[in-house]
């Protein structure tokens, strides 16, 4: 019997643990009468990337220096995550009203609130002034409508505004926030664009914080560091013809890469604080707070899909095994299958990891579109209906995503935590969605609406 080590080893030894007690406590299985579909999350796991975020900067920064850790909450919108993170000392960074109603509602204050988003209303400004929530505007509109708000009502939320460095794409051009044209923040690098950032901010003394948000999936460590060291050349400017330090707090957003690739946690939090000290390192002087918006660098790792191989079949030559878990779980991986491979660990269908001789084959999900693959003429055991296939690095982004095609349910979600004896304690963090309320979702109540 193989382990599924691969780096990262007691993760991964309290995965398998995790997957053999998920069966043997039916959360999921093999069996024809057991759940097809489950999604797992390691507690521990979360909390150690939450305390590696946190003590990499504190090691780098000037003591007393304040900073603020917000998650980027679409990387895992689920409310006992955010207030598992929010134990463990971080904030949030929302986007959109659902997602800062899930920070109110894990406990999350509003002074450790940042609201990003590039179409905000109105009304989601008034509310962000009104709670004290920090806002960086992303464009001339948008702050021309913080000026009227901001004189109706004189507000105490730090407000800044989002900057695009220009500094060029990285290997996902869907992901890339710093091209030339990319749709977010002020470009820096327009004609004019400095002259009238600096302006904007002489004009406003309430303008206190600056924003940038460069990195990603695919974006190397050191092109990011060079937006953050773009930020803060631009705040040194701004302030020096203030005449004070009226920018006082950076926030350089999230966009730590995550490793597909194995078990191995790499990038590391402290190799991008180094890359950071070395593109600009007047940025730990203590001389401006910060704030950081990690998402996928947080969760990713610590997230597996557990899903039963239903069928088997061959087809061309090629042998196909048809599971539960696919687009409604792994969007991107079944639109752009290049750019977001996923690894497929076999377990058996008690939750043994499953071994074998390699054979070719394709892992697909349950949706009825030809593209629905997890894995195309993948090396693993062959597969056979009952087994389960594991997904993991799926924490950030992909469960939590859930895209609605074929009326798929939301799987559970269930976290865990391994005891001193390798027992396995779960807690339900979301319950699948019934049937009965995709139905009452898709207007069950409305049914003679159109007749
Ligand atoms: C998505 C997003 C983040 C988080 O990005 P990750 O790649 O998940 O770390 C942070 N800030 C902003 C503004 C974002 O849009």
């Amino acid at each position: 019997m193989a382990a599924h080590t691969d780096g990262g080893g007691e993760a991964s030894a309290r995965r398998d643990l995790a997957v053999r007690a998920a069966v043997d406590q039916g959360l999921v299985g093999g069996a024809d009468s057991a759940e097809p579909l489950t999604c797992l999350l390691d507690t521990a796991g979360i909390r150690a990337s939450a305390a590696a975020l946190t003590s990499a900067f504190a090691a780098a920064l000037a003591p007393g220096t304040p900073v603020l850790h917000a998650f980027a909450v679409k990387a895992a919108p689920l409310v006992p995550v955010l207030r598992l993170l929010a134990d463990a000392g971080l904030g949030c960074e929302v986007a959109s009203p659902g997602e800062l109603a899930l920070a109110r509602a894990a406990g999350v204050p509003a002074g450790r609130t940042v609201l990003d988003s590039p179409a905000k209303t109105a009304a989601e400004l008034r509310e962000a002034l009104a709670l004290g929530i920090a806002v960086n505007a992303d464009n001339p509109q948008e702050l021309a409508r913080l000026d009227a708000l901001v004189a109706q009502a004189p507000t105490g939320a730090p407000i800044g505004l989002r900057i695009n460095p220009q500094t060029g794409a990285g290997t996902i051009d869907a992901l890339s926030t710093a091209t030339a044209t990319s749709k977010f923040g002020i470009a820096l690098r327009d004609p004019g664009a400095r002259e009238w950032l600096v302006r904007a901010y002489l004009d406003r003394p309430w303008l206190t914080r600056l924003h940038v948000h460069s990195g990603s999936q695919g974006v190397p460590l050191a092109l990011i560091a060079e937006g953050v060291r773009e930020l803060h050349a631009l705040a040194e400017e701004i302030n020096e013809a203030a005449g004070r330090r009226q920018v006082d707090t950076l926030d350089i957003g999230g966009g730590l890469p995550v490793n597909f690739a194995s078990d191995e946690e790499t990038p590391r939090f402290a190799e991008y604080v180094a890359a950071l000290r070395e593109a600009a390192p007047a940025l730990f002087s203590g001389a401006y707070g910060l704030v950081t918006e990690f998402g996928r660098s947080l969760l990713a790792k610590h997230g597996l899909v557990l899903a039963r191989v239903e069928y088997t079949k061959t087809t061309g030559s090629r042998p196909i095994a048809l599971t539960h878990a696919g687009v409604q779980l792994a969007t991107r991986t079944a639109y752009a299958p290049a750019a977001w491979p996923v690894r497929i660990l076999p377990y058996d269908a008690k939750g043994a990891p499953k071994s074998g001789a390699p054979v070719a084959q394709d892992v697909a999900g349950p949706a009825c579109f030809a593209g629905d693959l997890l894995a195309t003429a993948r090396e693993l055991p062959l597969l056979a209906p009952g087994d389960l296939i594991g997904v993991p690095d799926t924490g950030a982004y992909f469960f939590t995503a859930h895209y609605g095609y074929n009326s798929l349910p939301r799987p559970a979600v269930h976290g865990f935590t391994v005891g001193p004896e390798g027992r396995v304690r779960f807690a339900l963090v979301r319950p699948a969605q019934s049937v009965e309320a995709i139905v009452a979702e898709a207007g069950g109540a409305l049914g003679d609406a159109l007749l």
